[in-house]
């Protein structure tokens, strides 16, 4: 009953998933939200966020940036990022995630949905059959009031078992980014 809420794989951040391993697996494409995934919500893009998507695609993934906020709010962020993206996409609403896939143009078992909640990004992802990574959400720097969903969402998760796909250390002991 809430498998259709659980992800595929779990991983703190979007700076600790293993994107080579994806690739590997036959991962082509990585759908992104952007609010409380990438940065804090409605805050701008940072240089590490930009060089991640550098990283990502130097990989060879295609990405696209899939956002239930505005045109301007997602242009704005995208400013310095080589990227296609979906604006008001009403996640969970499948429509969304559906034109995500025509317009990367990849069979939807080679993509990944990446975002923070359970009932849009992940429930979205599940209905349409793609596979998804769940990270932890940001919150801005002083934030520490949780809503009604995302406690929900934390109860819920634990009753979730699913891979996790963090970058493994190396043996000198630091992680390997990409
Ligand atoms: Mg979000």
């Amino acid at each position: 009953m809430l498998k259709k809420y659980f992800p595929y794989a779990r991983c703190k951040s979007v700076f600790d998933i293993d994107y080579k391993g994806l690739y590997a697996e036959g991962i082509r494409a990585l759908i992104f939200d952007i609010d409380a995934t990438l940065v804090p919500h409605g805050e701008p893009c940072t240089p590490r966020v930009e060089e991640l998507f550098r990283q990502i695609h130097k990989t060879g993934f295609k990405t696209l940036m899939l956002s239930n906020n505005s045109k301007e709010r997602i242009e704005d962020f995208i400013r310095n990022i080589d990227t296609c993206y979906i604006e008001l996409a009403d996640k969970p609403d499948p429509k969304g995630f559906l034109s995500a896939l025509d317009k990367l143009g990849v069979p939807k078992e080679n993509v990944l949905v990446i975002g923070d909640q359970l009932f849009t990004d992940i429930l979205g992802a599940n209905r349409c059959g793609i596979k998804s990574v769940l990270v932890d959400f940001l919150m801005k720097d002083g934030e520490t009031k949780l809503g009604k969903k995302r406690r929900l969402e934390i109860f819920m998760l634990r009753f979730c078992r699913c891979k996790d796909v963090s970058i493994k250390e190396t043996e000198d002991g630091k992680k390997k980014l990409l």
